[in-house]
């Protein structure tokens, strides 16, 4: 990728426009009150045992060799823990991380500041990294490759052609939709690692362990009851923990109970299984006829991304819905689940 003196005096202007998007994502992650929930180890981390595995034996490899692992992309649907292990491999590499989300790139200038500006031994953590424009990627390509940028100064016959060489770094990428990913992109990421929901047991260890950290006490068919409902994502663990806290502190809660939590999940809108309003709406509009993606998204006035990467995924999971030609379909399992749930809804029992 050729970058022309334009782009450099554009990377002048959005220079300061990028170091403030950067300084936002810090203090918000600073702010994050999950802050104190992430795992601060490899070790400690519960859950993707593979993922660990593995990430553990390319970073071991690199410290013996001396050098920095190779370049690493994480996928998986939000809230799986794709920050928090770009985090750990910072953390355990001893770099220093820099986190941005590609939306916050929008010139190349943007992406060339940010590169040249990197510290030696970092880690460039971009999130969302489908959402990163073609000329922009491009331009990684190279940093990927070589750990260089080229440019171009100057204009006429004084142009003269240069190459930047960068401090050495990895780049992190994540995300939620993988396909959108371009190949040349996606081929240059030695290892990508695929997040999957976590499984019951694994829900309950941790929501355990951010119960211990929050010193809040819950009785253990109120854990279960509650772990049941996280739909296997450790964010909607810790939000709905949260919220116990809440609850606890307001109402001076010695131990919660399966009666409080069965009470407080109906109140906060999470029902069996993990489904919340929406996704029982969802359900429900297909009672009559398979549906197009755009039709459900105008009549839950629901923006299309969200139901296609956060609801549909678990429904389908669930066995509830599938895709076909002729659109989104319930099947024979949704309808049955549906049907019993309004019914339980209309005699008041939920
Ligand atoms: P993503 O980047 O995939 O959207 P995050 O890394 O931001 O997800 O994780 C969401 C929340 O879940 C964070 O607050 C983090 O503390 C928590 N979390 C994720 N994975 C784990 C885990 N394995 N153990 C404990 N907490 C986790």
């Amino acid at each position: 990728m050729i970058i022309s003196s334009k782009d450099i005096d554009e990377q002048k202007a959005s220079e300061k426009k990028v170091s403030k998007a950067i300084s936002d994502l810090e203090l918000m992650v600073e702010k994050d009150e999950n802050v104190n929930l992430r795992p601060n180890s490899l070790t400690g981390y519960i859950g993707q045992e593979k993922v660990i595995r593995q990430l553990k034996l390319i970073i071991d490899s690199a410290k013996i060799r001396n050098t920095m692992p190779e370049h690493i992309l994480f996928y998986g649907q939000p809230g799986l823990g794709k920050t928090t292990l770009a985090y750990l491999v910072s953390s355990e590499i001893g770099a220093t991380l820099k986190t941005i989300a590609a939306p916050a790139l929008q010139k190349t200038g943007d992406i060339v500041s940010l590169l040249v500006n990197m510290e030696g031994n970092s880690v460039l953590f971009i999130d969302e990294i489908h959402r990163l424009k073609a000329p922009l990627e491009e331009t990684l390509y190279t940093a990927m490759e070589d750990g260089s940028i080229d440019i171009v100064m100057g204009k006429g016959n004084g142009l003269s052609v240069g190459k930047i060489d960068l401090n050495p770094f990895i780049l992190v990428g994540a995300t939620t939709q993988l396909g959108r990913i371009s190949k040349p992109l996606k081929d240059r990421f030695p290892t990508i690692f695929q997040l999957e929901p976590y499984s019951e047991s694994e829900i309950l260890a941790l929501f355990d362990r951010n119960l211990d950290i929050l010193k809040i006490k819950m009785s253990d068919e109120a854990k279960i009851l509650v772990c049941r409902r996280c739909r296997g994502v450790p964010r909607i663990a810790n939000n709905i923990i949260k919220r116990f806290v809440d609850l606890q502190t307001v109402h001076n809660i010695k131990e919660i109970t399966l009666k409080h939590a069965q009470d407080f999940l109906l109140e906060l809108g999470i029902y069996e299984l993990g489904l919340t309003k929406s996704d029982l709406q969802y359900l429900r509009s297909l009672m009559y006829s398979s549906l197009s993606l755009k039709t459900l998204g105008g009549i839950l006035m629901e923006d299309l991304e969200t139901l296609e990467i956060v609801t549909e995924p678990y429904l389908i999971h669930l066995g509830f819905i599938d895709k076909g030609s002729e659109g989104r379909r319930l099947t024979p399992k949704g309808r049955e689940f549906i049907e019993k749930f309004d019914k339980k809804r209309n005699a008041g029992l939920l």
